[in-house]
């Protein structure tokens, strides 16, 4: 039978199913983070248990790391607890942490700084206790993220009860035009099929548009997955995939490369297999995309208007809106360029790799940002960083005016003292606009680095292909 990408790794990966329950499934990687952990280790603790496969499993610290200095002792009790737990309990279940003290030239966020060691490859399970899991997609592996406990399931067995999803491909073809990006086609997805499409199912990504892109864009269109209501998204892999992973940290060596790549090059989807819905999106006719309400869905391109709710039929659908509308404090009809913001916030799991950086550098080089507006570049981890300094992008950054940050989630969350103040206006790259997601009262319109660049250089809402050089 021809099988997706999907079922073959499933099906490699159960160990045992019995009728009408869920699936017992084997979990080939575990990240772990600060905030999730805590309760699943006390409760192997008070168990007297260990961790059953301390070698499959990893640990990072990203969500309540300040962002803004390395040498000041942390300031939030809850983060500053957070982070020495994780410290006592990886030392104590001998797993490896890269962290502010231990390995911190390899510290980054959790879905940045798996692909980058090599850590993520093609055909694996990955699990992670954390929402945005599904990044590792990109390369062909069935990842998703799991709740506090799960956690101290796979910790305690290396497997996982899990109710086999559906399958959904999401078909991406045509072109890209210049100044459009991978944020901009799953902004699009999700606003054209709403936040609960992909409620049951694992997206596949197909069509030419998805496989002309890098691996960090495909890591862009597979964080959000979630977004949409997917349980994961996945990729196939190709060559691109291969020469990301080659040379990595934990990538095979020598014969044992030769033989993965071959195993590897079995699991896209088969000609023949079907899938349980199909989605479509067609690129050519993508413009820069930004939302404008409070859920990821909640978007249109930004030469567009906001939406009027008395032209929503559904009842339920109206009375969401009129709630966005009220929070974001925007007017019906009303143009989005032009509306004026007052922080702009580069970074994140969706969007703070070098090619992000890049992007954001090349609209802001030999430009000042509006000085009404505070622009934050976060890197996504310290190997990132380390990169973008080395290119010079950090230079860029700070000659524009922009904050030139260290490794960590920092705005996209409001935990670790970077936040919007109340009713201000944020660009951000992140992938969640939620009623105080970066801050109490703080409101969000999500775009992609090019489209957040311009934007800080002009103070407003800008399309980035007036600019683009
Ligand atoms: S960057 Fe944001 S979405 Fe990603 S892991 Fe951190 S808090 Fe979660």
């Amino acid at each position: 039978m021809p099988q997706t990408l999907f079922e073959k790794i499933w099906n490699a990966h159960v160990v045992a199913q019995d009728a009408d329950s869920p699936a017992v499934l084997y979990i080939d990687l575990h990240l772990v983070h600060e905030v999730t952990s805590p309760q699943a280790f006390e409760g192997l603790r008070n168990r007297g248990i260990k961790v059953r496969r301390p070698d499959r499993t990893y640990a990072t610290m990203d969500h309540g790391i300040p962002t803004h200095s390395r040498d000041i002792p942390i300031a939030d009790a809850l983060a500053a607890k957070q982070i020495a737990q994780l410290e006592t309990n990886t030392a104590e279940f001998g797993i490896t942490l890269y962290g502010l003290r231990q390995n911190a030239e390899k510290q980054g966020i959790v879905h940045v700084i798996g692909p980058e060691l090599g850590l993520t490859r093609p055909g694996m399970t990955i699990v992670c206790g954390d929402s945005h899991t599904s990044t590792h997609g990109a390369f062909g592996a069935l990842s998703f993220g799991i709740g506090t406990s799960e956690v101290e399931m796979v910790l305690s067995t290396q497997c996982l009860l899990q109710r086999k999803p559906g399958t959904a491909q999401v078909r991406v073809d045509g072109k890209l035009q210049k100044g459009v990006v991978a944020k901009d086609i799953i902004l699009a997805i999700i606003a054209k099929y709403g936040i609960g499409a992909g409620t049951g199912y694992v997206f596949e990504y197909t069509g030419e548009a998805i496989r002309i892109l890098n691996m960090e864009e495909r890591m862009t269109v597979c964080n959000m997955s979630i977004e949409g209501g997917a349980r994961a998204g996945m990729i196939a892999p190709d060559d691109t995939t291969f020469e990301y992973i080659a040379g990595r940290e934990f990538a095979p060596k020598g014969a044992n490369w030769d033989k993965a790549v071959s195993e590897w090059r079995k699991l896209p989807t088969d000609d023949g297999a079907t899938f349980d819905a199909t989605f479509s999106l067609d690129a050519d006719t993508l413009e820069p995309m930004i939302t404008y309400g409070t859920n990821p869905g909640m978007g249109t391109g930004v030469t567009g208007r906001v939406p009027d709710p008395a032209q929503l039929a559904d009842l339920s659908q109206r009375n969401a809106l009129i709630k966005a509308l009220g929070y974001m404090n925007l007017k019906p009809n009303q143009p989005l360029l032009g509306q004026a913001i007052d922080v702009v916030f580069i970074g994140s799991c969706t969007n703070s790799r070098i090619s992000d950086l890049r992007d954001a550098a090349a609209v802001m080089k030999g430009r000042r940002v509006n000085p009404n507006v505070r622009v934050m570049i976060v890197p996504g981890s310290a190997q990132v960083k380390r990169e973008a300094e080395a290119e010079g992008l950090d230079r860029v950054f700070s000659e524009a005016g922009a904050e030139w940050r260290e490794a960590g989630c920092s705005m996209c969350i409001a935990m670790n003292g970077d936040q919007l103040q109340p009713g201000q206006y944020a660009i951000s790259t992140s992938n969640r606009n939620f009623e105080g997601r970066q801050g109490k009262g703080g409101r969000t319109f999500l775009a992609s680095p090019l489209t957040a660049a311009a934007s800080a250089i002009t103070g407003v809402v800008t399309d980035v292909r007036t600019m683009l050089r």
